[in-house]
């Protein structure tokens, strides 16, 4: 079966992710799955690949895939989101900026308060002097100094040039390579089993469903992922602030592809889809896309409001509920694209009531997450995993 290119253009839940500038680097190897035959997608082109051996096929969610990734037994032991079970227990504090590297402090910071990426972190060690892994544990999680270094950051990209271009580079292409990373390392760790951990944890999977107009046949196409992009709305005419919520329900309302293929009768028509989230994945990771195109790039600087509980019932597949909790986000302030500064608000890893802001070696201990309007990358919690003390209040 080939798959039109028109119709994916059309496809809004891949559109951007193909189309922004900044997301160029570890776009999804496997942007949608057909539940029949694999297709890969490189660069815009579909290349038909032909079945393999069911062994060898990659592991991809289906409508039973919830179920088989959250109850695996080698990841179970990373869920609980509890920093207290820890080995060691850091303290709170903010890594030196050079220069630029705001951009990569900012995703450290967020990712050093998940307990799941911690546990990885204390778990592993190599003999690679550049190992993203040992150096961010060893120069910023164990060191006892006010301010970690990030230099080592710079170190782990230096074959491949990324983020040595001595520029500020993209929060989210940070987010990604990072966790490239940590997947390399999940793969030598025995108690893992070889998972795919980023998908363990993050891995999400929106299951779209295309009705062909002429032939009346149901087409399911599955969209696997670990961040999910949401794009800004439209201004609100009454001048409010759209909540992160109100982003991540754009992406499930339904839609139409212009010039569907249909594989079944092989018309052409415009289809209706109905996306819905399959999998509620155990951390959520969002990626706010900023971006409009208007002959050059330009940032979309309309506050977002975050919601710090957030049920995704009405966008799963089968109506389930699943409660997150806000647990941080990373923060852009500037108005260009190029420009301006990131930072980072997280539970803190002592208090989990409370939020703490990490902006390069500064640390301030009472942050208020409503005040994380120019958010670029938000991260939620199954509400299950998180201690509840009864104090938290609902923002929305
Ligand atoms: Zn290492
Ligand atoms: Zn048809």
């Amino acid at each position: 079966m080939t798959v039109n290119n028109e119709g994916w253009g059309a496809f809004k839940t891949n559109k951007w992710l193909f189309t922004t500038p900044s997301s160029s680097y570890a776009r999804p190897r496997t942007p949608v799955q057909n539940s029949k035959v694999s297709e890969s997608q490189i660069n815009g082109k579909i290349v038909e690949t032909p079945p393999t051996r069911r062994a060898d096929r990659p592991r991809t969610l289906s409508d039973r895939g919830n179920e088989i990734l959250d109850n695996h037994e080698a990841v179970q032991h990373l869920y609980a989101w509890n920093f207290s079970e820890l080995r060691e227990n850091y303290t709170e504090k903010g890594i030196h900026n050079p220069s630029i590297y705001c951009y990569a402090i900012s995703c450290v910071q967020l990712l050093s308060h998940v307990p799941a990426i911690v546990r990885l972190l204390q778990d592993h060690r190599c003999q690679d002097p550049a190992c993203l892994c040992c150096n961010w544990k060893k120069y910023f999680l164990q060191n006892t100094n006010h301010a970690g270094s990030i230099a080592w950051f710079r170190e782990a990209f230096k074959k491949d040039k990324k983020f040595n271009q001595g520029r500020q580079e993209d929060a989210h292409d940070a987010l990604l390579a990072i966790l490239g990373k940590v997947e390399k390392i999940c793969v030598a760790n025995p108690r893992l089993k070889g998972r795919k951990i980023a998908d363990d944890l993050f891995g999400y999977s929106i299951r779209n469903e295309v009705h062909c107009r002429v032939c009346k046949n149901k087409h399911v196409y599955y969209e696997n992922n670990t961040v999910m992009t949401v794009r800004m709305l439209k201004k609100d005419p009454s001048g409010r602030n759209h909540s992160i919520k109100e982003l991540m329900q754009h992406l499930f309302a339904d839609t139409t592809i212009y010039g569907y293929n249909c594989a079944n009768c092989k018309k052409k028509s415009d289809a209706p889809v109905k996306p819905t989230l399959l999998r509620a994945p155990q951390i959520l990771l969002l990626h706010i896309s900023r971006f409009s195109f208007d002959g050059w790039g330009k940032k979309i600087s309309r506050p977002v409001t975050l919601n710090e509980t957030l049920d995704v019932a009405n966008m799963a597949t089968a109506g389930a509920s699943t409660v997150y909790k806000l647990c941080g986000a990373v923060i852009h302030g500037g108005t260009t694209l190029d420009y301006g500064h990131y930072w980072c608000v997280a539970r803190s890893r002592k208090r989990e009531t409370q939020f703490v802001t990490l902006n390069d070696s500064q640390v301030s201990q009472h942050a208020n997450p409503r005040d994380a309007t120019q958010s670029y990358i938000v991260l939620y919690r199954r509400a299950e995993h998180l201690v509840d003390s009864g104090i938290e209040k609902s923002m929305i």
